[in-house]
């Protein structure tokens, strides 16, 4: 059964993890994976998550339901659409899912159901590694929209683009700080692009995999989609990542959503989602929704969790700062400002494959090679180091 088929090629991602695991340099950098760090260059446990896990109270290891943690799904919602009519009116379907991946694999599988057989989905160009291999797998013929040009969001191309959609069409949009160029629409271009989708009957995805986490206020960061649901009053769905905002990464935890504009409509996309759950991976894992559910209703906690926000959002803040400082101070050749310019985790270079490797080679930084660095694997203990390695790579 296997010999026919060439050895899958490794992920690019994940490879770059690997690389820098097997280099026993001590003074390498991971600035590949997408995971935050702290001042020391550690994974930190959330010190509201650490007081969720101590809150617990003892469980069994029972299955969830199909559709997941009941509370976790009532809190996710409430944060992620308060002050909305649909919360309001009960038109929103929920499905607690294996983080934002999950979501987006139980939103498109979902449509797929519930749309008369949408052909074409719609990401941008370029976007994270994900939206293609999965969408593609699931059946879809993927478009791309070109959304970014000399280190800026293009909005006159994306937008001349989503113009020419097909209707009924889903379109993913990257709610805020997109992956992996950190170029965000700016509110008002927002207000265009979704009047283009309305008059177009397009059907928006919001990818939030970084709401809270972008800007430190979950509200400030959500505010396409309410602006979308209320405003536009247009039906969508969001898929919610906890992964970087609670930083429970390994534990997949996130919620498919689907806002809708009337009750029946909700029921029925409920049920689908239920369908499509039983279909994969039957229900999701309990313990991340007990710990979320915990953050998110215990206001003490809850509290606590909107100061972490504002720790990894301001800290990753101060390093784009400090990176672009040094880059100044060593008269680094180019303009560096798109480091402060750009938002979220990741800022994108612009330098080529070969300074990329030459990073790897001689000063053991590792980025993978569409030159999108993690600003969370800079501290002040090695910014230095990474500004002084790009400027001795960009005039090599
Ligand atoms: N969508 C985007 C754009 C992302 O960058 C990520 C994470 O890197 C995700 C979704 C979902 O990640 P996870 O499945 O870990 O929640």
């Amino acid at each position: 059964a296997f010999q026919a088929q060439d050895l899958a090629p490794p992920d690019v991602q994940f490879d770059v993890t690997r690389r820098f695991l097997a280099d026993n340099d001590d003074n390498k950098i991971n600035l590949g994976q997408g995971t935050y760090r702290d001042e020391n260059g550690r994974p930190w446990v959330l010190p509201s998550v650490k007081m969720a896990k101590a809150s617990l109270d003892e469980f069994n290891h029972e299955y969830l339901p199909i559709l997941g943690f009941q509370p976790f799904r009532d809190e996710a919602s409430r944060l992620l659409y308060k002050g909305t009519r649909a919360l309001n009116e009960d038109t929103i379907a929920s499905c607690q899912s294996l983080s934002g991946s999950g979501a987006l694999l139980l939103v498109t599988l979902a449509l797929k159901k519930l749309q008369s057989a949408p052909d074409t989905i719609y990401i941008t160009d370029p976007t994270w590694v994900n939206h293609h291999l999965m969408f593609s797998i699931i059946g879809y013929k993927v478009e791309i929209l070109p959304c970014y040009r000399d280190g800026a969001f293009d909005f006159d191309a994306y937008t001349a683009s989503l113009r020419q959609a097909k209707a009924g069409s889903p379109v993913v949009l990257h709610t805020c700080a997109h992956n992996p160029t950190g170029c965000d629409p700016t509110k008002e271009q927002w207000k265009l692009i979704g009047s283009i989708i309305k008059e177009n009957k397009l059907f928006p995805i919001f990818d939030s995999a970084y709401l809270g986490f972008n800007s430190g206020s979950f509200d400030e960061d959500a505010w396409p989609i309410r602006y979308f649901m209320e405003v536009l009053s247009v039906e969508l769905a969001v898929c919610l990542s906890m992964a970087k905002s609670m930083g429970l990464y390994g534990e997949r935890i996130g919620l498919v959503s689907f806002a809708t504009l009337a009750r029946e409509s909700s029921q029925i996309a409920e049920s689908v989602l239920q369908s499509v759950q039983r279909s994969t991976i039957t229900a999701p894992p309990a313990y991340g929704a007990r710990v979320a559910t915990a953050v998110l209703s215990t206001p003490s906690i809850r509290e606590q969790w909107q100061k972490d926000l504002v720790t990894m959002s301001s800290r990753i803040r101060l390093m784009r700062k400090r990176a672009y400082e040094e880059l100044v101070r060593l008269q680094t050749p180019g303009d560096w400002s798109c480091i402060i310019n750009q938002t979220g985790m990741f800022a994108f270079l612009g330098i080529s494959k070969t300074q990329i490797k030459h990073l790897e080679r001689k000063h053991h930084i590792f980025m993978v090679e569409t030159s999108r660095l993690s600003i969370a694997g800079l501290n002040e203990h090695n910014v230095r180091r990474f500004a002084e390695a790009l400027d001795e790579t960009v005039r090599h």
